[in-house]
């Protein structure tokens, strides 16, 4: 009974209810077992394409005089092996960023730049997926971060924004400077008018590997680590992101991050006085 108490524990873990639970877990054993949890669904999820592409090698094998059916084979083992490198990639990406909380020397960022380049990233999949893809400008802001980070976080939510639309849907991406007395927040908002959330989902949507519909998700090559990755760079930038949506009407995403203002300002100063 301790056994099965313990892994429930654990597995709420996983669920983000660390809150709830972590009163009587030192942070160490906190980490440890999200760490645990974590190398389990790796593990699990590299299993899938692994075993397909070496079920496919032996179907290729067996379809020697068969060129048509070596060729679908084919065909497939590089869907499997490019959904094996998107994984591999994405792990890396989070193991990095868990290494490198807090940010390692900020620099000023134009979100201006960040958001062009995730557009221009996603504008070719938007035009084949009849999605209208719409840049509505940065309004100057900046913050003090790091511009590849920054780059993912965006290109992932508008990747998710295009995908999880249906033809004739539309995206927008903006972002917006909000004063405030200590210093300012700056908001990038992607939002679309695609299939929606339902607010269950939404609550699990951030959690590394969790897709809402297998079948779909699987379909669109996703791997389920795209959110949990803009979460982690939302957090190493000392903010945070929030969703709020509708099923069959869309979503909306919302990066808020500090500008670091005094920052931002005394080093746009050393530049320009250069
Ligand atoms: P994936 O690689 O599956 O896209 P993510 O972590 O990026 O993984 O997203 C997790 C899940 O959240 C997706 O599988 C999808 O079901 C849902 N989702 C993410 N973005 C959107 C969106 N803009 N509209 C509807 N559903 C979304």
């Amino acid at each position: 009974e301790a056994t099965l108490y313990l892994s429930a524990r654990v597995a709420a873990l996983a669920d983000g209810l660390v809150v709830v639970l972590a009163d009587d877990l030192t942070a160490s054993h906190r980490i440890e077992a999200t760490r645990r949890d974590f190398v389990a669904n790796v593990s699990h999820e590299l299993k899938t394409p692994i075993g397909a592409i070496s079920l496919l090698a032996e179907a290729v094998e067996d379809a020697a005089d068969d060129p048509d059916a070596v060729r679908r084979f084919a065909g497939r083992m590089g869907i499997e092996s490019a959904r094996l490198a998107d994984l591999v990639g994405q792990i890396i990406d989070l193991s990095r960023l868990q290494a490198d909380d807090p940010l390692a020397e900020p620099q000023v960022v134009e979100i201006d730049e960040v958001l062009h380049d995730a557009v221009d990233r996603c504008r070719v999949d938007a035009e084949k997926r009849g999605v209208t893809l719409t840049l509505a400008g940065a309004h100057g802001a900046k913050v003090l971060g790091n511009l590849r980070q920054l780059g993912t976080a965006v290109g992932n939510l508008v990747e998710n924004a295009v995908v999880y639309s249906d033809p004739g849907a539309r995206v927008v991406v903006a972002a917006h400077t909000r004063a405030h007395a200590e210093d300012d927040d700056v908001e990038i908002t992607v939002s679309d008018t695609g299939i929606g959330i339902s607010p269950a989902d939404a609550e699990r949507i951030f959690e590394r590997f969790y897709r809402v519909d297998y079948g779909r998700s699987r379909a669109n090559g996703g791997t389920g680590l795209g959110l949990s990755i803009v979460k982690h760079i939302a957090a190493s930038h000392g903010g945070r992101v929030a969703v709020w949506s509708q099923p069959g009407r869309g979503s909306t995403f919302t990066i808020t991050v500090p500008a670091h203002l005094a920052q931002v300002r005394s080093t746009e100063r050393v530049g320009s006085d250069e």
